[in-house]
Formats: structure tokens, C-alpha cells, sequence
């Protein structure tokens, strides 16, 4: 069985998310989408309110289950089984940070690698952070994220 973890974020999960979700979904048997719990990095939706406005955007998808967990991500990874944790990437600027982990996590455990899904062409410029700007100022943000998401941010404001 061919496990993998998705880890991000997601303050809010947007459709360039899901686009990766389900492009992953198809490349593994079972797909964990695992929530970051970091304290230090200030979030507008609360942990648990990540999680259930991720679990109502990947209802269509059997195979992928959103969690969290206290452990380092690829401990984590490596708990489940997962053979590989998966990242999106957007445009070259993603690629330092992303590069940086990748070899940081390579070095904690080179059991797990690390694949890379490029960004829908429609989704290269989307971030959670852009949608939260543009929410605060009541923009319109329903082609960036599901209906459910949209209303959530309206929520916040
Ligand atoms: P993190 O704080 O871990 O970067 P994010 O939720 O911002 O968490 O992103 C999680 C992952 O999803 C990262 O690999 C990021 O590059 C990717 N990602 C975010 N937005 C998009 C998008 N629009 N298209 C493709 N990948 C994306």
C-alpha cells in the first residue's frame, strides 16, 4: 500500500491545495492531510477549525483522511508508513524553502522522500495568505476556495 502525507498549514485551505489533494489522491492508496499545530506561527483559523473546513473540501475522496499530529512531520510520516510527503509548488520563489526542507527532512529520515506536484497553471498565483488579504477587504474570493471556506472567512471579518 502506497501511503503519503501532505503536510501544509492551510489557514484556509484553498483550491490550489485542492488541486494537489486530488491530483495526490490519485498517486497514492491513502493520502494523509496533516495540519500544522505550530504555535509560533499565528493563524487566522484555529487548528481545529482547519481541520473541519479541510474535511468538508475532501468528502469526494475516500482515500484521504485529515489529521494532526504533535510529532516532527516526517516522524509522523514515518509512523503511518508513509513512503513519501508531498508539496506543491508554485513558482520558482517556492523553490528555496521548499529545497530547504526537503533536504532538512532528508537528513531527519531518509526513509521518506519528498515529491513535488507543480501548480495547476490556473492555481500558481493563488496563496492562503493573498485570499485572506483580499477577504479582509471584502474582495470576492469564490473562484480561490470552496463555498464553505469563503463563508468562514466572512465569519472572521
Ligand atoms: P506551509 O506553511 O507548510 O507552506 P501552506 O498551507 O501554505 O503551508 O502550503 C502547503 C503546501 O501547499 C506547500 O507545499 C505549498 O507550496 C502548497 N501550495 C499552497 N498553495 C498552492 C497552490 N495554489 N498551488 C499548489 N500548491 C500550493
Amino acid at each position: 500500500m502506497r501511503i503519503g502525507v501532505y503536510p501544509g498549514t492551510f489557514d484556509p485551505v484553498t483550491n490550489g491545495h485542492l488541486d494537489i489533494i486530488k491530483r495526490g489522491a490519485g498517486l497514492f492508496d491513502k493520502l494523509y492531510i496533516l495540519v500544522a499545530n505550530n504555535i509560533n506561527k499565528h493563524t487566522l483559523f484555529s487548528v481545529e477549525e482547519r481541520i473541519q473546513l479541510l474535511k468538508e473540501a475532501v468528502v469526494e475522496w475516500p482515500n484521504v483522511e485529515v489529521v494532526t499530529s504533535p510529532l516532527l512531520t516526517v516522524e509522523f510520516a514515518a509512523s503511518v508508513g508513509a513512503k513519501a510527503m508531498l508539496r506543491g509548488l508554485r513558482m520558482v520563489s517556492d523553490f528555496e524553502y521548499e529545497l530547504q526542507m526537503a533536504t532538512l527532512n532528508k537528513n531527519l529520515n531518509d526513509q521518506v522522500e519528498t515529491i513535488f506536484i507543480m501548480s495547476s497553471h490556473e492555481y500558481s498565483f493563488l496563496s492562503s495568505s493573498s485570499v485572506k488579504e483580499i477577504a479582509r477587504f471584502n474582495g470576492d474570493v469564490s473562484h480561490f476556495v470552496p463555498k464553505h471556506v469563503e463563508l468562514a472567512l466572512q465569519k472572521k471579518r
